[in-house]
């Protein structure tokens, strides 16, 4: 298993072109859905994302209209105050939590989330292998570009290539 965030996104991005054929032989074929699940539970189990944090700092989250509300209350302001201070417009113009490209989402401090209890569905649900709508062949697209910097599912693939039988 490997936990290096450096070794990580090295081994990721090398692996891109070999991740997005192995993404294909997933499409096309019918594999065990409950198989690649049971795998991802068990690298999942095996990591500590409060020692990570990867995904904060290198991931734009888009809140949706109920994760402002929420987020809003438990800050003790306005939706409005909110959206002033906290978001941001992305290159392609939607609204994303304020973030910086040195230290990742405006709520990260160290490896913590300071509104963790609060935060976005999209932040309690990453990196999306095992919640989320859609079968994981469906989900293979965003997958290829996670396993450069998320752990987790670097080491899921790498799993599921061998139980695939990919080489
Ligand atoms: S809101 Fe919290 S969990 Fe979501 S990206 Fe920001 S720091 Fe990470
Ligand atoms: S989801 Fe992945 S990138 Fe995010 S904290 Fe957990 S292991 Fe790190």
């Amino acid at each position: 298993m490997i936990t290096d965030l450096v070794q990580i996104r090295r081994l990721g991005e090398k692996k891109h072109a070999e991740n997005e054929r192995f993404r294909k032989h997933l499409k096309t074929r019918e594999w065990a859905e409950k198989q690649l699940r049971r795998a991802a539970r068990e690298i999942q189990e095996k990591f500590d994302c409060r020692q990570c944090a990867e995904c904060c700092r290198v991931t734009e989250v888009e809140p949706t209209r109920r994760d402002i509300e929420r987020l809003s209350k438990f800050l003790g302001i306005s939706t409005r105050e909110f959206i002033a201070k906290y978001t941001m417009i992305a290159e392609d113009k939607s609204r994303i939590l304020k973030r910086s490209e040195k230290k990742g989402c405006i709520f990260l401090s160290g490896n913590d989330c300071t509104v963790y209890e609060a935060r976005p569905l999209d932040c309690s649900g990453f990196p999306h292998l095992m919640k989320g709508a859609g079968s994981i062949p469906a989900k293979m697209w965003a997958f290829v570009e996670r396993a450069e910097f998320c752990p987790i599912v670097y080491n899921w693939m790498e799993e599921a290539k061998k139980l695939t039988k990919f080489r």
